[in-house]
């Protein structure tokens, strides 16, 4: 127990502190709100951020979100009016590499307290397995020779890197750590609230990750097909191979030689499902799953959360999406 948070004095010190913080970013309105309802105004880029913020933040943070439930995010663009609000922000939580638009608004913000996902775990390059062909997944270019990339774990941005690491529940449980630390940076009067729930969520992290474990230990098979390839480290975390279709965007036609690639990839390792995402079109999942005999179900990435999601948060969607990858695999 820290009694030095009960302080009268210390409170008011921080909230002088936050206030001034809150001032540096923005014009007037929106800081005097923040001060008002005390509150930390969190910006989160997309929902995997959100969830952190509020499960770490709960009731000392005001999140707000820029991609709206339902909206794709790699290619969100921002309006004006966003990248307004968003230099009001107290804190700013996102994913480098993931959403460009979204890099380029936050480094034009003028936010005092960003915070980069993507620096508070390791990146790594998810290319293709050799003799697979084209590359799964296209947020950068070059990935297809590209494999773990060399260095402090703190780089990003390089061609190459996988941003998709909130689906592996290690390094989700790494970047909550780091959200925790930010938040209490920002606002050290509820440090010690930052603290439990940060430990709180850690731990229901470790738990998911040993049923995953568990779970995908003894299967039939290790291979599954996906349209969109963001389970590149949830594939490597639990020993998976994952083939993808035609990578992120929904758009596009993978070409018939990588369709008829993949017919043979399903043949040979017994693959009995073709995973589409609940944002994007499961045509392309449809026309191969029909040409194999193949059936298709849903692997959720987790980036918006919608009344068609299989589950109202993080950890409903990621044990709905391990129930269908044990149903897929053969669990045993
Ligand atoms: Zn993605």
């Amino acid at each position: 127990m820290n009694v030095r948070r009960l302080i009268p004095t210390a409170a008011l010190a921080a909230a002088v502190a936050l206030g001034a913080t809150a001032l540096t970013a923005c014009s007037g309105a929106t800081a005097a709100d923040g001060g008002k309802d005390g509150k930390l105004d969190v910006t989160a880029s997309f929902y995997p951020m959100q969830f952190l913020a509020e499960q770490i933040g709960k009731d000392h943070v005001k999140v707000d979100i820029l991609t709206k439930p339902g909206v794709e995010p790699h290619d969100l663009e921002i309006t004006p009016k966003q990248a307004t609000k968003l230099g009001e922000a107290d804190v700013i939580l996102y994913l480098k590499t993931l959403q460009p638009a979204v890099d380029k608004a936050v480094a034009q913000s003028g936010v005092k307290n960003i915070v980069d996902a993507a620096a508070l775990t390791k990146l790594e390059a998810h290319g293709s397995e050799p003799g697979h062909g084209e590359a799964g997944h296209e947020h950068t270019d070059g990935d297809e020779h590209a494999h773990e990339q060399e260095g402090d774990g703190h780089a990003h941005g390089e061609a190459g890197e996988d941003p998709h690491v909130w689906l592996d529940p290690t390094k989700y449980a790494e970047i909550a750590q780091g959200v925790g630390a930010a938040l209490k940076k920002a606002d050290p009067d509820h440090a010690a609230d930052y603290d439990k729930n940060t430990a709180e969520l850690v731990g229901k992290l470790g738990a998911l990750d040993t049923e995953f474990k568990d779970g995908l230990k003894n299967t039939a098979t290790k291979t599954f097909i996906t349209t969109h390839s963001a389970f590149g480290y949830l594939a490597e975390r639990y020993g998976l191979d994952q083939e993808s279709i035609s990578g992120v965007d929904p758009q596009s036609e993978p070409s018939p030689a990588r369709m008829k690639e993949l017919q043979a990839v399903a043949k040979k390792d017994n693959v009995s499902t073709v995973f589409f995402e609940t944002l994007a079109s499961d045509k392309t999942a449809k026309s191969l799953a029909g040409d194999t005999g193949l059936k298709t179900d849903v692997l959720d990435p987790l980036e918006g959360i919608t009344d068609k999601s299989q589950g109202a948060d993080y950890f409903e969607v990621m044990r709905s999406n391990l129930k269908n990858l044990q149903k897929a695999l053969g669990a045993k």
